[in-house]
């Protein structure tokens, strides 16, 4: 028998793959690579980094009206989105290469070309081209969920295409509800966009602690963030003077310049040839996988936004590692999808780590609440009328915090260091114990005293 051409074959060169193909080079692998787009993924190329570019330009027209408060002379500032499109695609050039250097270092080979499974062991390119492989990764990602059934669907943008767009809209309809519909809702507002949120249910961020998505949908609104929620759009036609028209289920219609899909993503398999080598999948395509991101063929494992358990980037990046430690490098290594930190970085921004309220309380905890809503010291001077957020939620049987959630400026930044507290399972006593840093926002974390009690208690 002869030996394949590669000890790992990995197909998508994101987040997953990548970190996959250059740890198991590292063991001593021969690593080949294949991405039919750019190296880097959604997340690089169409997704968080981008993203977050943009949500820092939205936030300076906030940072000139503050500073008013605190005694400097108003601003005359203008904004040119073609400067900050030219910007964000330099530094995502920059990046790009980056990732592509450490894969060369790595010594893994790219092949630039769309590839498929064909039958155990193998793989083809687009351009016809045969590989056999030891092992096989299917680091595919994931796509924008498209609107397929209602007319004018084709004038409708998704987050791929949002990052090229020639010229800032005057009016921006958003649709959807989840992390990326709200973000670049935030996004287009703080730009100066007139912006209209749409989405089928009655709150945005369904999963998330219900008082940060009641204090999110509040402060957007405030932010003159029109929130259409139990609507659907359900119709898009051309006005004629090159903006849109659009239906609404409500029996309504609004008039914008541009229309946003954000209302889900599905995972990248289509094409990918699964069925050559009993490669099975779920209900919403996405690769089912064991504990170690073993899919049903022997020697095909999945990693990433492609078997739909965390969407996350640096989720992607553990699998990818945990794949490549188990299989390359003698060290089974499963991922804890329990505890991930996350964010949304709209203006204000919430993050979380752990349960919310509700959630813990249907997994039949018993729980004390602490929660703080106040004005950080900075909007005192700024005359901003915004409320912070900051949230315990804590096991009344053993004292553990089972999670914690802020909504505010830094809630990022914030949650990310209160997840390593949770990680090593931190009680309130523990909060209590820690010595505030102050003045911060954050200090209000380790000085909430008193468990809430609800007015109608
Ligand atoms: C707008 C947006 C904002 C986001 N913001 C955040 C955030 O703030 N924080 C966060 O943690 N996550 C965020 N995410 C999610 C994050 O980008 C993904 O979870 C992450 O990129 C998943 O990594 P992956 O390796 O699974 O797939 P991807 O990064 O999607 O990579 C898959 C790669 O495979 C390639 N590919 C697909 N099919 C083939 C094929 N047949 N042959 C060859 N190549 C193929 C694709 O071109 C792609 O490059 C965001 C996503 C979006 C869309």
């Amino acid at each position: 028998m002869t030996a394949p051409d590669f000890d790992l074959f990995v197909i998508g060169g994101g987040s997953g793959g990548v970190r996959a193909a250059r740890i198991a080079a590292g063991y001593g692998a021969k690593v080949g690579l294949a991405e039919c787009d750019r190296i880097g993924g959604t997340c690089v190329i169409r997704g968080c980094v981008p993203k977050k570019l943009l949500v820092y330009a939205s936030r300076f027209g906030d940072a000139f009206e503050d500073a008013r408060g605190f005694g400097w002379a108003p601003v005359a500032a203008s904004f040119d989105w073609a400067r900050l499109i030219a910007a964000k695609d330099r530094e995502i050039d920059r990046l790009e290469g980056i990732y592509e250097a450490n894969l060369k270092a790595k010594g893994v080979r790219m092949f630039k070309a769309r590839a498929r499974l064909d039958g155990p062991g193998a793989v083809k390119l687009a351009d016809g081209a045969r590989i056999t492989a030891g092992t096989i990764l299917i680091a595919t990602g994931g796509r924008p969920s498209r609107y397929g059934d209602i007319p004018g669907a084709a004038h409708i943008v998704t987050s791929d295409e949002i990052f090229a767009l020639s010229a800032l809209p005057k009016r921006i309809v958003v649709c959807g509800g989840g992390y990326i519909a709200v973000e670049f809702a935030s996004i287009f507002a703080g730009l100066g966009v007139e912006t209209t949120l749409i989405h089928r249910r009655d709150k945005v961020l369904r999963g998330f602690d219900e008082d940060l998505r009641d204090g999110l949908m509040e402060a957007m609104a405030r932010r003159g963030i029109r929130l259409a929620m139990n609507e659907a759009i359900t119709g898009v036609a051309e006005d004629g003077g090159g903006g849109f028209h659009v239906a609404l289920r409500s029996g309504g219609a609004l008039e914008t310049d541009l229309v946003l899909s954000a209302i889900g993503r599905e995972p990248a398999t289509g094409g990918l040839g699964l069925e050559t080598a009993s490669v099975r999948t779920g209900t919403r395509g996405e690769i089912i996988v064991d504990s170690f991101s073993g899919t049903t063929a022997k020697g095909v494992y999945a990693v990433g936004d492609v078997t739909d358990r965390v969407n996350l980037t640096p989720v992607a990046i553990r699998e990818g590692e945990a794949f490549a430690d188990t299989v390359f490098g003698r060290k089974p290594t499963q991922v804890d999808h329990s505890l991930v930190a996350t964010a949304v970085f709209t203006t204000p921004e919430l993050a979380t780590v752990g349960l919310g309220e509700e959630a813990a309380r249907a997994l039949g905890h018993d729980v004390d609440i602490y929660k703080s809503r106040f004005r950080s010291l900075r909007d005192t001077l700024s005359g901003r009328e915004e409320r912070m957020l900051m949230k315990l939620v804590v096991d009344r049987a053993t004292d553990r915090v089972l999670g914690c959630h802020v909504l505010g400026a830094d809630a990022a930044e914030i949650v990310q260091m209160a997840a390593v507290a949770l990680q090593l399972g931190a009680r309130k006593a523990d909060f209590d114990a820690t010595v505030a840093l102050h003045p911060s926002a954050a200090e209000e974390l380790v000085t909430m005293r008193e468990a809430w009690v609800p007015a109608s208690a």
